[in-house]
């Protein structure tokens, strides 16, 4: 069963009143980091950079998601997460114990070539290079340290040659490019070059200009017709090479260039509902303003946690309470209920429609499909 599978199969599971635990656990171990990139939104966030929380209870929380059965767990950055290297090889190491899928983001500065092995020996399932150009000169600029590239592209190379030695076709290797003015042009050489190194997925992240120096990253400083010009040039890169992404997606228009959700927290839809009576039909919840708070758990690097990662500001911490009484507690009821009501909660003014949009769009197609 794929993620999205499994997240629908939860969704209607709850709508007949079962309870189900998250599909998604998304994990941001350190905000601490060996890159300076230009798009970087760690700096404006409200928080200590050193608190962290302890290896002792990653690996409980490790557990605990296991007993609530999710399905894969996400290590991201925040940070750069292998700056906490001890704590990630045995995360790894537990997520698959407990039978679970994992994917690791990374700039891939500090993945070793025994990292590699391992990876590539344990069977992980995804490893995500964030790979912002197709050359030093480009992506080191943009990730503000000399030698960024050389040492991804050795890591990528390491995965390769262990793949191939232990006959596998994991861990599968992905890059995630955040799309900006200083690099939209050089897409379609991104994209050959993610063949080059074997890659299975590229995701094009739109920008999200989070602080006032940020603005010369800003796509609305470039004629759309350029940048459109790029990205079909992209898009023929993508078939002719056979290059999966989500391309696609952009040139339909589905992205936000400045990130910014145009719906205002609060809004009321006509038709809301004073109150939510539990459980919903999965009619109300096709119609849900977003649907992370049915399977997406992510424990921020304080421990504070919330439906996704735009959600800074949190009224629970999983350094004082388990996953399970998060997770079917008040604060997630609570945000179920404002997401049927079509009254978003303060954290999602800051989503990306790329974010709520691509995600939240194909869950409901299939959703409503399952249920006409
Ligand atoms: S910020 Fe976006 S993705 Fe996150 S819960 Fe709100 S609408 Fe959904």
């Amino acid at each position: 069963m794929c993620l999205d599978e499994n997240i629908l199969d939860r969704i209607k599971k709850y709508s007949d009143g079962k309870q189900q635990g998250p599909a998604v656990l998304e994990l941001y171990p350190t905000l601490r980091c060996n890159s300076r990139c230009l798009a970087c939104l760690v700096p404006g966030m409200p928080k200590d950079i050193l608190s962290e929380i302890p290896s002792e209870r990653y690996l409980e929380i490790i557990r605990e998601a296991s007993e609530l059965g999710v399905y894969i767990c996400y290590i991201l950055g925040g940070g750069e997460p292998l700056c906490r290297a001890d704590l990630i090889y045995d995360l790894v190491e537990k997520i698959k114990y407990y039978k679970m899928k994992g994917m690791l983001t990374t700039n891939g500065m500090f993945l070793s070539e025994s990292l590699a092995k391992i990876m590539a020996a344990m069977k992980w399932d995804f490893i995500h290079f964030s790979v912002d150009g197709p050359d030093a000169y480009i992506h080191d600029q943009l990730r503000g340290v000399e030698g960024a590239f050389e040492r991804a592209v050795e890591a990528i190379r390491s995965l390769n040659l262990w793949k191939k030695r232990l006959s596998t076709d994991k861990p599968s290797i992905e890059f995630n490019t955040v799309l900006s003015a200083r690099n939209y042009h050089v897409l379609p050489r991104i994209f050959r070059l993610s063949k080059e190194q074997n890659v299975d997925y590229i995701t094009i992240i739109p920008v999200i200009i989070h602080l006032e120096k940020m603005q010369d990253l800003d796509l609305n400083n470039i004629p759309k017709e350029e940048l459109l010009k790029s990205l079909r040039e992209t898009r023929e890169v993508a078939l002719a090479l056979k290059i999966n992404s989500n391309i696609e997606d952009l040139l339909t228009g589905r992205f936000s260039q400045t990130g910014v959700n145009p719906i205002t927290p609060g809004m009321l839809d006509d038709n809301a509902k004073d109150e939510v009576k539990a459980p919903p039909k999965l009619v109300d919840i096709c119609k849900a303003y977003c649907l992370k708070p049915w399977y997406h758990l992510v424990i921020q690097t304080d421990g504070g946690v919330g439906p996704c990662c735009n959600f800074q500001e949190n009224e629970c911490n999983i350094t004082n309470e388990g996953i399970r009484e998060i997770w079917f507690g008040d604060y997630f009821n609570n945000l179920r209920k404002l997401m049927l009501n079509r009254q978003p909660p303060p954290g999602c003014l800051k989503c990306s429609q790329t974010l709520q949009a691509d995600g939240n769009r194909r869950l409901v197609e299939k959703l409503s499909k399952s249920i006409s």
